[in-house]
């Protein structure tokens, strides 16, 4: 399904990204994953951090040197730190916000002109349903920098239609993930969590990677400024 295509995973070293880069790599891309830090992987690895805009377009650039063109971005890194509003700081939020979403400008901005040129491509963000439909206690910044995710794909997908390239969001529920599950102590809290999902389980990253896989796909080629829930019924959007 994707044989020939090149595609790059930010924060693809573990957890969600990571279960991209395998389905992506399993229907027949070349993968690239990017992260701040490197970690095992089996597929080319260059460090970047996405809130950074130099550090993301030498990403891109390294990319294009060594394999041509990049036919699939996902910009799935992100962060969700748990703060109540009244004790968050500035710093804080800044923090959320540069990585969650002005990292998929930053993404957007260096690898569009690599698409527009290849007058194809597919840019994907990993969204959340925390910025579709549901808020969450202690997480202001990461539902507005999700919220946000929505906005731009809406936009960008108008810009970028008449030259083939499309863009699109997933916005995953509760996806067991080192980040999801780094924070959880209360063996008690995950069940009522879990009892809450008709699928009664946490997604795994595979089910994002399906669904990402889909939307980098030739056959989702009518599909664009979507934002896709895939959450086992969590919420009802
Ligand atoms: P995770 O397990 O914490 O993995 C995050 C990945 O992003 C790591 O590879 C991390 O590597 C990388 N990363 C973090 N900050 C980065 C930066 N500034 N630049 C480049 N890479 C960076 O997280 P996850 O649970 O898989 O979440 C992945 C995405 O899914 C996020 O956008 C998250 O908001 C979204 N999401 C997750 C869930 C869930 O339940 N897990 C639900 C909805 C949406 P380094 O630390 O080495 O940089």
């Amino acid at each position: 399904m994707l044989k020939g295509k090149v595609a790059v995973v930010t924060g693809g070293t573990m957890g969600i990204g990571a279960g991209i880069a395998k389905k992506l790599h399993e229907y027949g891309a070349t993968v690239v994953v990017c992260a701040r830090k490197k970690a095992p992987t089996k597929y080319f690895f260059v460090e970047c951090d996405v809130s950074n805009f130099n550090s993301v377009q030498t990403m891109i650039k390294t990319v294009i040197k060594k394999f041509k063109r990049i036919d699939i971005f996902v910009s799935n890194a992100g962060i969700y730190p748990f703060v109540m509003l009244k004790d968050m700081t500035e710093q804080q939020w800044d923090q959320v916000i540069n990585v969650n979403l002005k990292g998929a400008f930053n993404c957007a901005k260096a690898v569009v002109p690599y698409m527009l040129k290849q007058k194809h491509g597919r840019f994907i963000s990993t969204a959340s349903i925390a910025g579709v439909s549901v808020g969450f206690p202690g997480l202001t910044h990461y539902c507005a920098s999700k919220a946000g995710i929505m906005g731009f794909t809406r936009a960008l997908a108008l810009e970028l239609a008449p030259y083939k390239i499309t863009v699109n969001a997933v916005a995953p529920g509760a996806i067991k993930t080192p980040g999801a599950t780094r924070g959880i102590t209360d063996e008690k809290q995950l069940q009522r969590t879990i009892q809450a999902i008709p699928e009664a389980r946490m997604g795994r990253p595979a089910d994002i990677g399906e669904t990402v896989a889909f939307l980098a796909s030739d056959a989702s080629e009518y599909i664009t400024g979507q934002t896709i829930v895939v959450d086992g019924g969590y919420t009802d959007e």
